[in-house]
């Protein structure tokens, strides 16, 4: 049984999906103004490895997550820009999907854009409108939040007790200043839409609302995003659904993953602390980043620094090493049975995986159970050398995990094809005792940040 934690209850509880092997996840995606930062790939992420483990456990997976291509955000920039708004989200968009699949994240089932939803949207603010939780002013239609009792559920606030924070807009004759836009009257220069109150366009809490209807229904399984969604955004989408599909519709669990915070302070656009992943990448392999994102558990913050990611590199290499040293040995292996003790070994790994993984997918423990077989494994291969049957259960056991993980294989997937028939080139020339061709195709291979090792068995290399 997965347990998940669940921010609407505040409590871990187990997974009982709405269909009986199935599950439908929505995950907020960004809003495509900018590159993507440390914290877009680390919610992308986090999601990432909860769907994938849902497929672990055999799960048919449904998982949907959007990009905004609407928001005041898109229009001042490509007012900055002089471009469109959908010239820019066309310029973005592809940056996000680039910088995602660098991370090993799996493309989404639906990547609904908003603007493809606009119908949708219109036909949720006219439910809420029949049912009197919507007034006009001049410049939008608005949600009054007074008339949601339930408003703050999610994020754990009564509406007396909230204090207008930054991300609220205050505006006069809002009746409250968290009653929020649904539909924003067209100004110049702007992107428009009719609708039944003219020209105009949505307001962001209706976008996400609109799209999770479309593609998951009026209920589903989980909607995740990242803590700082919570409110008001989640909030502010339970309110507008809610009410128009009736008590009890909307998503089953919430779930958020947690900050990354640079000197003990939330990683931000606006504190101006914040790294683009392509700068990273720069300087690290995307999957150190996404091992350093597994190495905390998702609900925690990660304290980013160089240091962190130094770790995670050594770490990851470490797993490679390992990996490379077993697929070495196993073309010169014997045949043969596994062992009554590697076979307990993978047993005693794939209950501790599963273990921690089922309890509210703790990436850390995953992480540790492998280490641990690891080290057993390196253990049992000093005492006397394992057969080709049981290098194998050793490397389909690490594949089994790495479906999910996402970390150890996709290495020695990218092995450039000529990297290969380099090392073959130079094994010939030492066989044929041509030292200086040898040599001088292990330099091209050094230049290229691949080191050589010669081991009795045979050649292997590195990445550097
Ligand atoms: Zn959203």
């Amino acid at each position: 049984m997965i347990k998940i934690y669940d921010t609407l209850t505040a409590r871990k509880v187990d997974f009982v999906p709405l269909d009986e092997g199935k599950v439908g996840i929505y995950v907020c995606g960004p809003t495509v103004y900018d590159s993507a930062h440390l914290g877009h790939g680390r919610s992308a992420v986090s999601f990432d490895v909860i769907r994938r483990y849902f497929i672990y456990r055999g799960y048919e997976v449904k998982y949907v997550s959007n990009y905004t291509d609407i928001d005041d955000k898109m229009i001042n920039r490509a007012n900055q820009e002089g471009i469109s708004v959908k010239e820019l989200s066309d310029k973005v968009i592809p940056i996000y999907a680039k910088d995602y699949g660098a991370l090993g994240v799996m493309v989404p089932d639906v990547q609904p854009l908003a603007t493809d939803h606009v119908p949708e949207m219109i036909e949720l603010i006219q439910g809420l409108e029949k049912q009197g939780f919507t007034y006009v002013l001049d410049d939008g239609v608005y949600y009054e939040v007074a008339k949601f009792t339930e408003y703050g559920k999610l994020s754990k606030q009564k509406l007396e007790d909230l204090r207008v924070g930054s991300r609220v807009e205050v505006k006069d004759g809002k009746k409250s200043p968290y009653d929020f836009v649904l539909w924003k009257f067209k100004k110049e220069g702007e992107p428009s839409w009719s609708s039944p109150w003219g020209e105009g366009r949505p307001g962001w809490h209706i976008e996400c609302s609109a799209m999770t209807w479309k593609h998951l229904g009026e209920k589903f399984d989980i909607h995740g995003g990242g803590l700082d969604l919570t409110f008001p955004h989640h909030e502010c989408e339970i309110a507008q659904s809610e009410p128009v599909f009736g008590k009890g519709s909307f998503s089953k669990y919430w779930m958020h993953n947690g900050f990354i915070n640079v000197d003990n302070e939330k990683m931000s656009k606006s504190l101006g602390n914040f790294f683009t992943l392509k700068e990273i990448f720069e300087k690290y392999d995307p999957k150190v980043v996404r091992f350093m994102f597994l190495q905390t558990h998702y609900r925690n913050p990660v304290n980013f620094s160089n240091v962190l990611l130094d770790q995670a590199k050594a770490g990851l290499s470490r797993l490679h090493d390992f990996v490379r040293n077993l697929n070495a040995l196993l073309d010169a292996a014997d045949d043969g049975v596994v062992s009554a003790n590697l076979t307990a070994a993978i047993n005693v790994a794939r209950s501790r995986f599963e273990g921690v993984m089922d309890d509210d997918f703790d990436t850390s423990g995953a992480l540790g159970a492998v280490y641990e077989f690891v080290k057993e494994v390196n253990v049992m291969m000093n005492n006397s050398s394992l057969n080709k049957i049981e290098l194998s259960a050793v490397l389909n056991f690490l594949q089994l995990v790495d479906k999910v993980l996402g970390v150890i294989f996709v290495e020695e997937a990218t092995i450039d094809s000529d990297v290969e028939k380099l090392i073959e080139k130079r094994n010939l020339a030492r066989k044929n005792k041509d030292f200086k061709e040898s040599d001088a195709i292990r330099d091209e291979l050094l230049e290229r940040g691949i080191v050589l090792e010669d081991k009795p068995q045979g050649t292997i290399w590195k990445k550097v």
